[in-house]
């Protein structure tokens, strides 16, 4: 992620809608891609204020209105009403229980960084009205409302799982409440959980769809395993009654990884998208130099060194490790399956 500027001069980041300096609100203009200053031109239309750019722009509905979203479209577009980020949503939380409308906004905002990682790749992507297959939509839902800030079971319908099905990306926004989302941590024995990771976990399963479907299906199994045996189903039920097998730490990123190669390639696709954001900020923050994204094994060494700079960090102010993966070789040989089907499929 890059830093923007104001016309003022001050940063400004990735999430704002207004400068801290001179007030003027901000946004997400799609013709320069970047957060700038917008200059009411009166007419509830935008100039974008950005040296060079000044396309006019209107704020997407869920911006003007809703107040979770800080992108603009090109005011030739105003008909469609929503931004390049919120046109893929298919389900909303409900907005009459308390506190949706921020656990929504959060959403929103991993789901944009999410984006921008995927274009910043080059990886495709689109919607059902583009003609894509599978298009990719989110689902933002609940099974529970809270009370007195405990979550209750809503008692019909049916379980709200976090999860991906033919393009669907569903999120119980019950992993939008800070409190609950650590509590899960906690009882999962997982190192991380975080908005982010579950939308980068999740796009990893449309990506396995899109990258090895049909397409690199035996280069996939001598990487990952035989995904067709033992069946997802049955791979599951073992997982929740066994464990993860002795010594998974050598061979698997993660716990839950152990779990079927399908799960595995998506924990290995979402710390593929970790490395790549993490070295993509600190490159323009200035922390380390220039980095070849063409090159796996120059990025895993960067990313080690910079983790034990960031663990170390936070270790200093009592909080968890930023890196807490191990990259043992096979893992890192995953991550290169990884690696060269995001570059064949980019540009
Ligand atoms: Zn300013
Ligand atoms: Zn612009
Ligand atoms: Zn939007
Ligand atoms: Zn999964």
């Amino acid at each position: 992620m890059r830093t923007f500027a104001c016309v003022c001069g001050q940063t400004l980041f990735f999430e704002n809608v207004a400068c801290e300096r001179c007030g003027r609100e901000v946004g997400w203009c799609p013709s320069c891609r970047a957060i700038a200053a917008l200059e009411p031109l009166g007419d509830g239309t935008y100039a974008c204020a950005n040296a060079g750019c000044g396309a006019v722009l209107v704020k997407c509905a869920n911006y003007a209105r809703e107040n979770v979203c800080n992108r603009c479209l090109s005011a030739a577009d105003a008909g469609r009403g929503l931004c390049d980020a919120c046109r893929f949503n298919r389900t909303i939380p409900d907005l009459s229980i308390a506190g949706n409308r921020e656990r929504w906004g959060e959403l929103e905002a991993a789901k944009r960084r999410l984006l921008y990682t995927l274009d910043f790749l080059g990886l495709p992507y689109g919607s059902a009205a583009d003609g894509f297959d599978p298009p990719l939509a989110f689902d933002f839902k609940a099974d529970a409302i809270p009370v007195d800030g405990l979550w209750r079971w809503m008692g019909e319908g049916e379980r709200v799982f976090t999860g991906h099905a033919d393009g669907k990306i569903t999120i119980n926004i019950r992993e939008a409440d800070s409190v609950e989302r650590e509590k899960l941590r906690v009882d999962l024995g997982e190192a991380h959980r975080t908005l982010i990771g579950h939308f980068r976990h999740e796009v990893g399963h449309y990506y396995w769809d899109l990258l090895v479907r049909g397409r690199h299906e035996a280069a996939f199994k001598h990487v990952f395993g035989d995904h067709e045996n033992p069946p997802y189903g049955e791979a599951l039920q073992r997982h929740y009654r066994e464990g993860p097998p002795a010594g998974w730490k050598e061979r698997f990123v993660s716990a839950y990884a152990t779990m079927h190669p399908w799960e595995d390639w998506a924990e290995t696709f979402s710390l593929y998208l970790d490395i790549t954001s993490v070295l993509d900020t600190a490159v323009n923050m200035g922390l380390i130099g220039p980095v070849d994204f063409a090159d796996l094994n120059g990025m895993v060494g960067r990313y080690r060194q910079l983790g034990l700079v960031l663990n170390e960090l936070n270790r200093e102010m009592g909080l968890i490790d930023v890196v807490p993966e191990v990259l043992h070789a096979p893992v890192v040989e995953k991550l290169g399956l990884v690696h060269a089907l995001v570059r064949r499929r980019s540009g």
